[in-house]
């Protein structure tokens, strides 16, 4: 294979061509998601190893990490009482000798041969006397004084592998791209960028973050290409909205919403003032050619449904139809139930759409909806099927949407007519996460809880405190009031989890909770036993309701004061969030009891302890987002767009804020990144293989 000449490649060019790659290396690459010269230069090292000034073994310092080259003298197989096999080598230099030790890798005795030159890196320490060094890094050095130029005395990198690849292969790959596609690595931000933030370019910044020569500028490569994800985030977010806004005019709202009136006269409260503020916002939307492109964030209980209610009937009274998309059948008939009777005063037709309804009603329903007779529906999935088409939709509303993919999302929207999209998440977002995942979305927030209501009290339970706890359920339920004992039911291990909260339902039964309803609640149960125990868990027939996470979104029965959740640390923190909020609704205290077994590690008891002090979903969020990256959040949100590998939109918030502008001026400037400051990034989008302006995925 043809070496590339040097300024004549391009970054999109597979890495199959590279010399000494071909199509065997180049299929393993693709498991660390390298496919093009692009990916290759952004597979960035998870550490470094500081190889500048390799040790003597004379002079390594017991109780210190060593860095340091030598001969491996002997190695050998050693077995141990214990199953663990062990390995020890001698290595030695001009100075001296060292003991190593590998655990657990029984190969290395075959791998390895003595006379092999070694490159170790670890933690000095002493046994029985003799100079140790446990479990070190290690690689092959080569012969040849060229190749070490890369690998020994500087600071090397180390990256994530896959099996096939090596370390020393991958850095002798990465060094020599650089190398020859230094002319095709050109600037990717605008100037005005990089001049205000200080920032090195582009080629700089990826052969510093590959092969730093010194902190201060391998930080500030860093940050540069922290800068360079976000802004390509934002801005191919940026593009879609636009794309969505320039589709022509959305159906502007010419009305008095006289229907949102009449609605909120009617409520048995007063509207907090953030549903108020959130309300204004919206209906601004709704009266402009733009229309409404929002996201409704608000923590669990603060109102979002009524918000979302007034929003929907406002639809029906300009003479549209519109649709609430929720992910689960128990919620999608919650809120009918909610709405229902809301509805029914100004005399809006509503149908609830589930896909377990049967085959006689689905038609019936799907007729409404087709003839305009239906003006509201609310449902499942099953409201993007086939079969169903819309006379006149105005507004989408996305409950939840963090359990829908984009592609479900635009099956909705993607009908002829366009409607205004409002979605909605329960599970709060921090701020500077939903500006750079949702950008393509204005963003309001109910950051205010109806007065009045108490934070769930949360506690940790050990099993030694187990029976206590049962007579306090034992007195809550005395007093009227209801309680759900939760159970995990996490996919890979659903049978058991299943048969758990099975079991636990037989034997409550039969224990102290003999005398009182018990029920049982999990996903496998057909909709009209789900719809039949939720019922009589509203009415009070049941009083006590062992579940799966079935109930985790949105349901709402405000006799429910307690949650008893089983093994707790199975969870996410903004999950436990959700499901207490499920308790403690109808004015009455809440109490959320995590029962921890004795074998749940501290650290996991030290997690679930912020659930005990911590009642803003907000904040919680932030401690999951910590702790489990943002992927939990955006769930299918990243789909098709630019990963983020060094930056984290929690900690870089600054930076988030910055580049925010930076694309809103140049979208301005420029919005179909044709000018010479758009040119660039349009360029870079080609080659990264996205496209700003494409369809819209939502
Ligand atoms: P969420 O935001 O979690 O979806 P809901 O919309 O289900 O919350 O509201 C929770 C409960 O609070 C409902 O019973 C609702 O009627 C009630 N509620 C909503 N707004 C107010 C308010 N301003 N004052 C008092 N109660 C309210
Ligand atoms: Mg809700």
């Amino acid at each position: 294979m043809a070496e590339v000449k040097k300024g004549r490649g391009s970054l999109a060019d597979f890495c199959q061509y590279l010399k000494g790659v071909g199509p065997a290396r180049a299929e393993r690459f693709k498991k660390l998601g390298v496919e093009t010269v692009e990916d290759l230069l952004t597979h960035f090292p998870r550490t470094y190893y500081d190889r500048r000034n390799l040790s003597k073994i004379s002079s390594l310092q017991p109780g210190t990490e060593v860095s340091f080259a030598g001969q491996l003298l002997t190695i050998a197989q050693r077995r141990m009482h214990s199953r663990r096999g062990m390995v020890t080598a001698a290595v030695g230099d001009d100075t001296g000798v060292v003991q190593i030790v590998w655990f657990n890798q029984p190969y290395l005795a075959r791998r390895l041969k003595p006379g092999t030159e070694l490159i170790l890196i670890g933690e000095l320490t002493h046994f029985r006397g003799t100079r140790q060094v446990v479990n070190p890094e290690f690689e092959i050095a080569s012969e040849s004084f060229d190749e070490d130029l890369i690998h020994t005395g500087r600071i090397v990198p180390v990256y994530p592998l896959t099996s096939g690849v090596s370390q020393r292969g991958l850095r002798g790959l990465v060094a020599s791209t650089l190398d020859n596609y230094r002319d095709a690595v050109s600037e990717n931000l605008p100037e005005s960028l990089l001049d205000s933030a200080d920032l090195p370019d582009r080629y700089d910044a990826l052969q510093e973050i590959h092969f730093p020569s010194n902190r201060g500028s391998f930080d500030r490569a860093v940050e540069r290409l922290k800068h360079e994800e976000l802004f390509f985030m934002q801005l191919v977010f940026s593009l879609q909205r636009e794309a969505r806004l320039n589709q022509g005019d959305r159906p502007s709202f010419n009305i008095d919403f006289n229907m949102e009136k009449a609605i909120v006269e009617s409520l048995p409260f007063e509207l907090t003032v953030a549903q108020k503020r959130v309300m204004n916002e919206m209906r601004a939307d709704l009266q402009n050619p733009r229309g409404m492109n929002r996201l409704l964030q608000g923590d669990v209980g603060s109102g979002k449904t009524i918000v979302a209610g007034t929003t929907l009937a406002s639809a029906v009274e300009a003479g549209f139809q519109a649709a609430l998309m929720a992910p689960t059948e128990i919620l999608s008939m919650q809120h009918a139930r909610t709405l229902s009777p809301l509805f029914d005063q100004v005399g809006i037709r509503l149908e609830l759409l589930i896909g377990s309804l049967k085959a006689t009603d689905k038609r019936r329903i799907h007729a409404g909806i087709a003839d305009g007779s239906t003006q509201v529906v609310i449902g499942t999935h099953a409201l993007i099927q086939d079969d169903v088409h819309f006379k006149k939709l105005g507004l989408v509303i996305i409950d939840e949407q963090h359990r829908f993919g984009v592609r479900q999302r635009a099956a909705l929207l993607g009908q002829d007519a366009r409607p205004h999209l409002l979605v909605m998440t329960a599970t709060p977002i921090p701020r500077t996460l939903a500006l750079t995942a949702y950008a393509d979305l204005d963003l309001s927030v109910i950051d205010e809880m109806p007065s009045g209501r108490l934070p769930v009290k949360t506690r940790m339970v050990t099993p030694g405190k187990r029976e206590a706890m049962y007579r306090f359920v034992r007195a809550e339920i005395e007093k009227g009031h209801r309680a759900y004992f939760l159970y995990p039911a996490i996919e890979e291990t659903e049978k058991q989890d299943l048969e758990a909260a099975t079991s636990a339902h037989e034997e409550l039964s039969k224990g102290m909770f003999s005398d009182i309803g018990i029920g049982l609640l999990h996903g496998r149960m057909s909709f009209a036993d789900k719809d039949r125990v939720m019922t009589q868990f509203s009415t009070g027939d049941v009083k006590l309701l062992v579940s799966t996470t079935v109930v985790e979104v949105g349901v709402h029965v405000p006799e429910a004061t307690i949650m008893v959740v089983h093994h707790p640390e199975r969870f996410g923190l903004s999950q436990l969030h959700q499901l207490r909020g499920r308790v403690g609704r109808g004015g009455e205290s809440g109490f959320c009891f995590l029962l921890v077994g004795e074998e749940v590690p501290h650290i996991a008891r030290d997690r679930l302890r912020v659930m005990t002090q911590v009642s803003d979903g907000f904040k919680i969020a932030e401690e999951d987002l910590r702790i489990r990256g943002p992927g939990e959040f955006l769930g299918n949100r990243q789909h098709g767009v630019p990963g983020l590998k060094l930056a984290n939109p929690l900690r870089d918030h600054k930076i988030v804020e910055t580049v925010r502008d930076c694309v809103k001026s140049l979208i301005e400037r420029d919005p179909h990144l044709k000018g010479p400051e758009g040119a660039p990034c349009r360029r870079h989008l080609e080659e990264k293989g996205m496209s700003g302006g494409g369809p819209v995925v939502g």
